[in-house]
């Protein structure tokens, strides 16, 4: 592992953390992958990602089976603005049937267990799939998005999936990233102008008032620190 790399930050303004990016990126050692989970940050560590030097680029989704429609539309509609294709990771259908016979619709719901094995169902099996092969992992993470990621770098060794993990955004603020989409023109989810701040699952995910944290919607019946799917917690 190396280092130095662990040490850069990125700033968040656009020019200079390009610029901070793509010196990431050129220590880096083997493929990138960009996690695009049709969230406003997705979008713009892919507008980033679209203006650095990369050999070989993978950008991909999990798509849980459980998603918005307006997550669907957005996908295709990003693919056309960045003109790059999204890979698709899929639960296995053998798990999916099994889940669904255990929990029903909205078993997830009921306990902190069955929460846990639909995310890792749905999402963190896939993603390990995902991210087999890969040297780094690049995310729309935000240190401002939650308790669970107040401590968020820049550049992190996710010790879980064995690679380098990549926060382009990790010190952007929510009006900093809107602006930028603005200022752009970025293709954005409609479910946030219906009052959604954070995007998953349809039936984990819900609007929020303007005086909510912006994780609200998320699990809202778990407690905060425990509104984590899998996919970004240390081990
Ligand atoms: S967010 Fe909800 S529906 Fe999606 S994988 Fe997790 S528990 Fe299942």
């Amino acid at each position: 592992m190396s280092y130095e790399i662990l040490q850069q930050t990125i700033p968040p303004s656009f020019s200079q953390g390009q610029e901070s990016l793509q010196r990431v990126i050129d220590k880096i050692k083997g493929a990138v992958a960009l996690s695009f989970s049709y969230q406003a940050e997705d979008v713009v560590a892919l507008h980033f990602l679209s203006h650095c030097r990369i050999k070989s680029l993978e950008v991909f989704t999990l798509d849980t089976g459980k998603l918005f429609d307006e997550c669907l539309a957005l996908h295709q509609q990003t693919e056309e603005f960045f003109k790059i294709s999204i890979k698709r990771y899929l639960p296995k259908a053998d798990d999916v049937k099994g889940l669904e016979e255990r929990l029903g619709d909205w078993g997830m719901r009921e306990s902190l267990e069955n929460r846990h094995l639909c995310c890792h169902i749905r999402k963190v099996e896939p993603l390990s799939r995902a991210l087999s092969g890969k040297a780094a992992w690049v995310t729309g993470l935000r240190a401002a998005q939650s308790v669970t990621r107040s401590e968020l770098k820049s550049v992190e060794y996710d010790e879980k999936f064995n690679l380098f993990k990549i926060n382009p955004l990790a010190f952007w603020s929510e009006d900093e990233l809107f602006s930028h989409i603005k200022k752009y023109n970025l293709p954005l989810n409609p479910l946030y102008a219906q009052g959604f701040k954070s995007i998953g699952c349809r039936p984990c995910t819900r609007a929020v008032r303007e005086d909510e944290d912006i994780r609200a919607g998320r699990w809202w019946w778990e407690n905060p620190e425990h509104k984590e799917c899998g996919l970004h917690i240390k081990e």
